[in-house]
């Protein structure tokens, strides 16, 4: 679903929710930044309206969750993110490098897109679906500072002795 400015407000009000100058600036600050966390929010939110706090924009977060205007990703280990594009079962591609996060068309269409070997007598109505990489211009980085996975993509026949022991550094 696509938000324009001027139907935040019906927008609301479809959803039984008051509008408030608040609910406004959040609603648009979601929708302009699609996937931003909650403090990135709040400092958009901000920047509009002045002073709101913290716990002020979380719950009016989930209040809209809550009514399905937007929606949360959380994914593991990281913060929760929002976006606008409610209603239609698209996941998401997340780098583990530096947390970038594309939107990626469901293949199926429907939830669940993932069928159960067994659903053990459920009626399983969701399939929680992240997909997980590293981003290019993180495993440009990535290649820079090991150089050790070289061989499968780049020119070969530069065996460096020395490699990096340690995990991938940050
Ligand atoms: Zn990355
Ligand atoms: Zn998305
Ligand atoms: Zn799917």
């Amino acid at each position: 679903m696509i938000v324009m400015s001027g139907d935040v407000d019906q927008l609301l009000r479809q959803h039984g929710l008051q509008v408030t100058a608040q609910r406004l600036a959040i609603m648009q600050a979601v929708s302009s930044r699609p996937h931003a966390t909650a403090d990135e929010l709040i400092d958009d939110v901000r920047a509009v309206i002045g002073s709101i706090s913290r716990q002020a924009v979380y719950d009016t977060l989930g209040v809209m969750v809550d009514k399905n205007l937007i929606r949360r990703i959380q994914p593991a280990r990281s913060a929760a993110r929002y976006e606008d594009r409610v209603g239609d079962n698209h996941h998401h591609l997340i780098c583990r490098g530096c947390g970038t996060m594309f939107d990626i068309d469901c293949a199926v269409g429907e939830a669940p897109c993932l069928t159960a070997d067994d659903d053990h007598g459920f009626e399983i109505d969701e399939a929680e679906v992240i997909y997980w990489g590293r981003c290019p211009s993180c495993r440009k980085a990535a290649a820079a500072d090991e150089g050790e996975r070289a061989a499968s993509t780049g020119p070969s026949g530069n065996s460096k002795r020395g490699r990096t022991a340690g995990p991938s550094k940050t």
